[in-house]
């Protein structure tokens, strides 16, 4: 299994009963990302059984207080259950400033870092990168700055076929085949051509979590082809003057952006509280795009390699 996504929260700014604000828990190469953290996010990873000592990087979109508010919540769980290694912010500039004020006038030190890296939301940039992952912002419309992440995984080593394994092979020249190389003797002799002893590598698996957004065509390029994109649906088509004036998108608009970028399954949600039934915008979406879903709370999206 290489990529869990879990849905924490995927309702609009004001509350609807049963729904949470944004956040979302996405295991991927064994690494444990909140992405957002919106009211309530840390009982959401409670009711879950979720624990939040396995997250060290949160990722936040933009500082409306839907897609934050949870955060400073479970920063003081984080201390109370004496977590001692460093946590890393990513976000708009800002949030060290609220977090700071925070932990000032409640007169408390925590007993762990936090790392902070602000971005600059207009700009595509590489926020987080170690040997088998990146993560890039990606560009959004919104009332406040804000950009969405993509998350890709390095192209894999080629797998070992090892029933063709013989006898007597060093384990640095199965590393090599690994890479792709032919392995040469001594005297530059082949000994080992790659694709005898190699299967090709399992895909490189990519999702975008694109949440607060107007329309927005300009993001396609950067996505196009994912494994799995979010894209947020506040509204139907029939209320599109409302997600104009709030720079939020249709649920059919979503979709379209889906279509065009040629994504493989597409997931809607920051849905406004006003639409008591969510089958009617996951129809709207279908009609553009068949392979969509329903942000749903306590929902896990798989993907395998
Ligand atoms: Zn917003």
């Amino acid at each position: 299994m290489a990529l869990n996504l879990t849905i924490l929260g995927s309702s609009g700014a004001l509350p609807a009963i049963g729904r949470f604000p944004s956040s979302q828990y996405l295991e991927i190469q064994n690494r444990h990302f909140l992405i957002d953290c919106g009211e309530g996010a840390q009982i959401q990873l409670a009711r879950l059984q979720i624990s939040i000592h396995k997250i060290d990087h949160i990722f936040i979109s933009h500082l409306h207080g839907d897609h934050y508010l949870g955060l400073i919540p479970l920063l003081f769980s984080m201390h109370l259950h004496k977590r001692t290694s460093e946590l890393h912010l990513y976000s708009p500039p800002g949030l060290d400033e609220i977090i700071t004020l925070h932990l000032k006038y409640s007169k408390s030190v925590l007993n762990y870092k936090i790392i902070f890296h602000p971005f600059t939301p207009t700009k595509i940039k590489t926020i987080f990168a170690d040997e088998a992952l990146t993560v890039d912002t990606v560009p959004l419309i919104h009332k406040l700055d804000c950009a969405g992440f993509l998350f890709k995984e390095k192209i894999k080593p080629r797998r070992i076929n090892k029933e063709k394994l013989v006898e007597g092979m060093k384990l640095q020249q199965i590393a090599s085949l690994k890479t792709g190389s032919d392995i040469f003797d001594e005297e530059g002799k082949l000994l080992y051509k790659n694709e005898n002893f190699t299967l090709s590598s399992r895909p490189a698996l990519s999702y975008a979590y694109c949440s607060d957004t107007a329309w927005n065509e300009s993001m396609i390029e950067q996505i196009t082809g994912i494994d799995l994109l979010y894209h947020e649906a506040t509204f139907m088509q029939t209320d599109i003057t409302r997600a104009v004036e709030t720079k939020h998108s249709t649920s059919m608009q979503a979709a379209e952006i889906a279509k065009r970028a040629q994504v493989k399954k597409l997931i809607i949600g920051h849905f406004s509280a006003r639409y008591k039934d969510l089958n009617m915008l996951l129809e709207e979406a279908r009609a553009q795009f068949a392979n969509t879903e329903l942000a749903i709370e306590g929902t896990t999206f798989t993907l395998t390699d």
